[in-house]
C-alpha cells in the first residue's frame, strides 16, 4: 500500500527514537523516503541506532541527545534542527511506565512518568507548532499513547494520566491548529513486545502467551505493523484525518470485553509487589 516515496525528503523528528517501537518506525519513514531525526536521553544508544540504520539503509541518521522533560533543552534541539531543515514531521514516542500500587506511588515516581509523556509531548508539540505556525508551513504530530489513556489501567495510573493528556492535547490542537494546516493524530497500541517494556511491564516475570492475554487475534503486534500505521497517518494520504486516535491491539480492548489490563494483580499481596519490584530495571 505505501510507495517506496511515500515520505519522500520529508523530515521527521522521533523521540524515543533510539530503541523499541520508536526505533521501528524511524527505519520505516527511513524505507519510505523520509529524512530522520531522533532523540532520546542516552547518546551512545542514538548513535549505535543511527549506525545500524545508516549500515541497513544506506541513509544518514541525526542524533539528538535531550531529554523532553527539559523544556530549555527541547528549544535548543529543535533551534539545531531547524538549521538544518524545518521539520514536517513530529512522532512523541518518548515515555516512562513501571507497574506500582498507585497508593504507594512517591511524588517522584509520578513526575518521573508525567515529565516525559506529559510535559515533554507538550514542549516539543508546542515548539513545533509555533515554528510552523511562525513560517507559515503546515505539520504533522503523531503522539504514541497507550490504551490506558482511552479506558484507564490499575498499576499503571501515571502513564494512563499523562497518555490521557497527551490524548486531549490532540484532540484540542487538532481543532485549534488545524486552519492553519497542521494535523495531529495518536496511535494507541496494544501488545507490541519491546526489551524495556517486557522488562517494566510484565507482572508475573514471564512473557505471558497472546492467548492467555485474551487477544482475539491471537498474537502481539508486528512492529511492522504500527510502523506502516504510523506512516501512513504522517502522510499525505491520511491529508483528512486530524484529531483521531487509532487502536492497533488485536482486538483485545475494545472487542473483547475491555479488560484494562492488571486484573490479575488486583489480589495480589505486599509480598507479591515485593518480589516484583526486586524484579524491576532501577
Ligand atoms: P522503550 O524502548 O522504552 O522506548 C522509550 C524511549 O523513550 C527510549 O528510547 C528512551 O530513551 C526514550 N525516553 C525516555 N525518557 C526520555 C526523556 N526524558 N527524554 C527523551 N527520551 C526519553 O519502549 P517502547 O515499548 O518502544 O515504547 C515506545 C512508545 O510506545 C511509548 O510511548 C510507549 O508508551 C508506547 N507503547 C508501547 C507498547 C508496547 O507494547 N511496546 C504498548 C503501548 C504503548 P532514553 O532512555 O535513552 O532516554
Amino acid at each position: 500500500m505505501l510507495a517506496p516515496d511515500t515520505l519522500a525528503d520529508r523530515r521527521i523528528l522521533v523521540t524515543g527514537g533510539g530503541t523499541g517501537l520508536g526505533r521501528s518506525m524511524a527505519r520505516r519513514f527511513i524505507e519510505l523516503g523520509a529524512v530522520v531525526t531522533i532523540c532520546g536521553r542516552r547518546a551512545d544508544v542514538l548513535e549505535a541506532a543511527a549506525r545500524d540504520l545508516q549500515a541497513e539503509l544506506g541513509a544518514e541518521v541525526a542524533t539528538e541527545p535531550c531529554d523532553v522533560r527539559d523544556a530549555a533543552a527541547v528549544e535548543a534541539m529543535l533551534d539545531r534542527i531547524w538549521q538544518r531543515g524545518p521539520l514536517d514531521v513530529l512522532v512523541n514516542n518518548a515515555a516512562g511506565n513501571f507497574l506500582a500500587q498507585t497508593h504507594r506511588l512517591s511524588a517522584r515516581a509520578v513526575d518521573a512518568v508525567l515529565d516525559i509523556v506529559l510535559h515533554g509531548s507538550a514542549y516539543c508539540t508546542i515548539g513545533c507548532g509555533r515554528r510552523w505556525i511562525d513560517s507559515g508551513r503546515p505539520g504533522t504530530v503523531l503522539s504514541i499513547l497507550t490504551l490506558s489513556a482511552l479506558h484507564g489501567a490499575p498499576f499503571t495510573v501515571p502513564s494512563a494520566m499523562a497518555k490521557a493528556g497527551v490524548l486531549a492535547m490532540t484532540r484540542s490542537l487538532a481543532v485549534e491548529w488545524g486552519p492553519r494546516g497542521i494535523r495531529l493524530n495518536a496511535i494507541a497500541p496494544g501488545n507490541f513486545p519491546t526489551p524495556d517494556a517486557t522488562a517494566r511491564l510484565q507482572p508475573a516475570g514471564h512473557v505471558r502467551a497472546p492467548a492467555e492475554r485474551g487477544i482475539p487475534l491471537r498474537r502481539v503486534g508486528e512492529h511492522r505493523e504500527i510502523a506502516d500505521l504510523a506512516a501512513f497517518l504522517v502522510s499525505d494520504m491520511a491529508a483528512y484525518i486530524t484529531g483521531e486516535a487509532v487502536v492497533i491491539d488485536g482486538g483485545k480492548r475494545w472487542l473483547g470485553g475491555a479488560r484494562s489490563g492488571g486484573e490479575e494483580m488486583l489480589d495480589w499481596t505486599d509480598a507479591d509487589w515485593a518480589a516484583l519490584r526486586a524484579r524491576q530495571p532501577r
